[in-house]
């Protein structure tokens, strides 16, 4: 048999199917068994040859047993075990991540002797792990007043973590996604919780409880919103609600404009059955100290509403950014716009001498203010010191629909707000009565502003005969202003 007969042989068994197949195979083996000195038979009798084959063939064995043995924990891992994945855009990311932190922190370790516990009970507690991986969340918010306020608090670091929660183990995974950025600088990142299937219902409890404990958190408090890297971010503490008669407005002012919002916030049906955009304007002036801020943030308050801050003198605030800002304002808020005049100013300076800074416009305000509505309500105050340097073309329903003026201290006020700091002291009314006889005989009614008095309240805290010495000292100061 030369090299061709023995090559087409086992072709030819090949192409006769089964039979065929294994009549080849043996023809093979005889064939090299003879050492005839073929291709094949030089290769097969080549130790260095057969070794590699050998290899290859365990290599093979061993990729496709380690592949079926990963696809068979897939599958397994598929049916018994349940994922939950929430991104960082989702509302419910920060309540979870606290959540998961406050659980680490709970996480039992044998609180008693041996002998209380079950075995079980026991071994879980004692080898669950703890959390080891904390990362520091910093947080620095510009308030309005232009102080800065920073705040820390510790959540799970990146990477995995376990947990048990209600005898349940849920491994935590938090991961950041690729090397990108949201529009606010922070990374893209998710919190993925898997547990086993048949325990999936405990996500719902872990929701709800997340969400009760932000809302306690909250309660009875204001969260603060202000614009920080291209987007609105809360404050970490929520503020205490500032008691709504805390502000001493003109005579009925205060429950006026409340009561103006209150209509708005339920007459939401009468707005969309109309296809009119559900939002109301209101523009608060006067000078400075006269309450105008802290009216909105205690409205904010009375109404159990959020409050967004941003001044329109912030340098770096675009045209651009300010519609960004209005259009994802977080829900049940209440936006406050304060130093309005300066989208006038810079208009004015542009005109002037072709300034052109990176403060908003008097066309970007307005084009913001109209911006698209969406099914939320926009409920907006716009503070100025200056109303005349304001455009009648601000004064528009949807953008103004209720202009109010606070003033300097009326003798009412003055009254109101000395009660609320001396009332104790003072049962009979006489130190009030001196006090607002004084201020009027030295012209300080209609000329102090509010914020100057409770000055002078804050200094004689305890003391309302100080005040009342003080008021000479006030009149200098305001007929010098
Ligand atoms: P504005 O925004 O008009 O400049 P703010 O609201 O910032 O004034 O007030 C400055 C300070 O004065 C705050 O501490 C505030 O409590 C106090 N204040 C001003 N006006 C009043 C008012 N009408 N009633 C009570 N406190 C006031």
């Amino acid at each position: 048999m030369d090299a061709t007969q023995n090559n087409a042989a086992p072709s030819q068994a090949l192409s006769q199917g089964k039979g065929g197949k294994e009549d080849a195979i043996r023809q093979l083996a005889e064939a090299s068994a003879s050492g005839d000195g073929s291709i094949f038979s030089t290769l097969t009798s080549n130790p260095l040859f057969t070794a590699g084959f050998g290899l290859a063939a365990m290599g093979a064995t061993l990729r496709y047993g380690s592949q079926g043995l990963r696809r068979g924990a897939e599958l397994a891992r598929r049916r018994l075990l349940v994922d939950l994945e929430v991104t960082r855009h989702d509302p419910s990311y920060p309540w979870v991540l606290n959540w998961m932190t406050t659980q680490f922190q709970n996480q039992l370790k044998p609180t008693g002797p041996r002998k209380d516990l079950g075995t079980m009970e026991y071994l879980i507690q004692r080898f669950t792990p703890g959390l080891h991986h904390l990362q520091i969340d910093t947080t620095r918010i510009k308030t309005a007043g232009g102080s800065e306020q920073t705040m820390f608090s510790l959540v799970p670091g990146h990477g995995k973590h376990i947990l048990r929660y209600k005898n349940a183990f849920i491994a935590v995974s938090r991961e950041r996604i690729g090397k990108s950025f949201d529009d606010k600088g922070r990374p893209f990142e998710t919190i993925t919780m898997t547990t086993l299937y048949h325990q999936r219902k405990i996500f719902e409890d872990i929701f709800q409880e997340a969400h009760l404990a932000a809302n306690e958190h909250n309660e009875g408090k204001t969260v603060v919103y202000t614009s920080r890297n291209q987007g609105w971010d809360a404050s970490v503490e929520p503020k205490r609600r500032r008691p709504f008669d805390s502000v001493i407005l003109e005579e009925g002012l205060a429950d006026k404009i409340r009561d103006d919002v209150q209509e708005f916030i339920n007459t939401r049906e009468w707005y969309l059955d109309r296809g009119i955009p559900y939002r109301r304007g209101y523009l608060l002036y006067g000078p400075p100290g006269t309450g105008k801020t802290s009216f909105v943030q205690a409205l904010a308050g009375a109404l159990d509403f959020n409050i967004a801050m941003l001044s329109l003198s912030k340098r770096g605030l675009t045209d651009d950014l300010l519609n960004k800002l209005l259009e994802q304002v977080p829900p049940q808020t209440i936006v406050l716009l304060e130093d309005a005049d300066a989208a006038f100013s810079n208009r004015r300076q542009r005109d002037a001498d072709a300034y052109s800074g990176s403060t908003v416009t008097f066309s970007g305000l307005l084009n913001a203010l109209d911006g698209v509505a969406s099914a939320e309500e926009r409920i907006l105050f716009m503070t100025t010191n200056h109303i005349d340097q304001l455009d009648d073309a601000l004064i528009r329903p949807g953008r103004v629909d209720m202009t109010v003026h606070l003033g300097n201290a009326t003798e009412w006020q003055i009254g109101k707000l000395w009660d609320r700091f001396y009332a104790p002291y003072d049962p009979e009314g006489e130190g009030k009565r001196q006090f607002v006889q004084r201020a009027k005989d030295m012209g300080l009614v209609d000329n102090v502003s509010t914020a100057q008095l409770q000055g002078v309240f804050l200094y004689n805290k305890d003391d309302p005969e100080g005040a009342i010495e003080m008021v000479g000292q006030l009149a200098s100061i305001v007929h010098a202003q």
